[in-house]
């Protein structure tokens, strides 16, 4: 199993609280324990994961979207991914969304108003502070486009060209969406695959080595980035 961590958008537009929120809220796996109403919570929307090749080469299939939608239901809401701290919002309902050329899903996300940190939350929400949403989740297979075989093992490498065919690889296998967190810029790095520097200090660190890893050059807008690939522990 691999994990990843992919960044989205905040969207700022306002939101009122629908009652078609509120059934969706109830529905959800370990639903609210008191019965709210629409002026007890706060939603907004986010641009979560698309369909499109994503800076470390990677890419969700657009078959998967819907049910890569469906497993953020529920999922937990974390400032800057800190998994020690609890979650201070909620996914839950949302769409998935052709923008373009690209498929986005774009779920929604509550936190209650009465909470002593709301008006915090939403004022660093809305003020374009936390600007950004990543997406965390375990993925079983990083297949290669180039020849259907997994990429820790194949002999191709994400953003170089093959016959004129540029490689990226696919997230297959999706099992979890562990969560989804607010940051203020994104590009945070993976536990699985991990940006490690840029070219300024590529030449002067060596990225750790595991046996298991396989080590990726990725050249992107004029930056190098050397990810590792590697199964979770
Ligand atoms: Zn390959």
């Amino acid at each position: 199993m691999l994990s990843q961590q992919l960044t989205g958008a905040l969207l700022r537009d306002p939101v009122a609280v629908q009652s078609s929120d509120l059934e969706t809220i109830r529905a959800l796996p370990n639903p609210p324990l008191t019965n709210l109403a629409p002026e007890d919570i706060y939603v907004r929307r986010c641009r979560l994961a698309c369909d499109a090749i994503d800076s470390r080469g990677g890419r969700f299939r657009r078959e998967d979207m819907p049910r890569l939608l469906e497993m953020v239901q529920g999922a937990p809401v974390l400032i800057g991914h800190d998994k020690r701290s609890l979650g201070v919002a909620r996914f839950f309902g949302g769409e998935v969304e052709q923008r373009g050329e690209v498929r986005w899903i774009v779920p929604k996300f509550y936190f209650p108003r009465a909470h002593s940190g709301s008006e915090d939350l939403k004022v660093m929400i809305d003020s374009g502070v936390y600007t950004e949403a990543s997406i965390a989740f375990l993925y079983e297979k990083p297949t290669c486009s180039i020849c259907g075989e997994d990429l820790r093992s194949c002999p191709h490498w994400p953003g170089r060209s093959y016959d004129n065919r540029t490689c990226h690889f696919w997230y297959d296998g999706i099992q979890r969406v562990t969560e989804g967190s607010l940051v203020y810029r994104g590009a945070a790095p993976g536990t699985g695959f991990e940006l490690l520097e840029d070219e300024s200090h590529a030449d002067e660190r060596t990225p750790q080595q595991d046996a298991t890893a396989k080590t990726l050059r990725l050249k992107r807008g004029g930056r190098v980035y050397l990810a590792s690939l590697r199964p979770l522990k």
